[in-house]
């Protein structure tokens, strides 16, 4: 048989009473007693609802800060972001005010494809030259 947590703590035999909403001990205690009538249970399990209740606003208050604070932190994000971004653009535009007061339009990529280094080209040019330059003035 279920016994009240008093009587249990007591050791003695939890009798309830169907005139009472208490076990015989804790009516005659003048104590209340979980096994009383579903009114108190009622009460009870309401009771506990109410402070989960606000145990859920007090998360939700919660919450609440704490997505205020991560707002705040996105904005300041995004305004070093901001800043970051400008230094970029600023050196991006530096560079180009470099390219273009530089030498030709052409890029400097293209003009290095236009006439390698080691084209056979510039020997053959230059023993043609060696040779009628040599035969000129000898
Ligand atoms: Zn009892
Ligand atoms: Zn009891």
């Amino acid at each position: 048989m279920r016994k009240c947590t008093r009587c249990a703590v007591d050791g003695a035999p939890c009798i309830v009473s169907e005139l009472s909403d208490s076990c015989e001990r804790c009516y005659r205690t003048h104590r209340s007693c979980e096994l009383s009538a579903p009114w108190s249970e009622v009460q009870k399990v309401l009771a506990q609802s109410d402070k989960l209740d606000e145990q859920i606003l007090e998360s939700q208050a919660k919450i609440l800060r704490l997505r205020k604070q991560k707002r705040a932190l996105v904005k300041k994000l995004k305004e070093l972001g901001a800043r970051e971004e400008q230094n970029v653009f600023g050196l991006e535009q530096d560079e180009q005010a470099a390219a273009s007061t530089g030498a030709p339009s052409v890029p400097a990529s293209e003009f290095d494809f236009s006439v390698p280094v080691d084209f056979p080209w510039n020997e053959e040019m230059a023993t043609l030259l060696d040779s009628s330059s040599g035969g000129t003035v000898v």
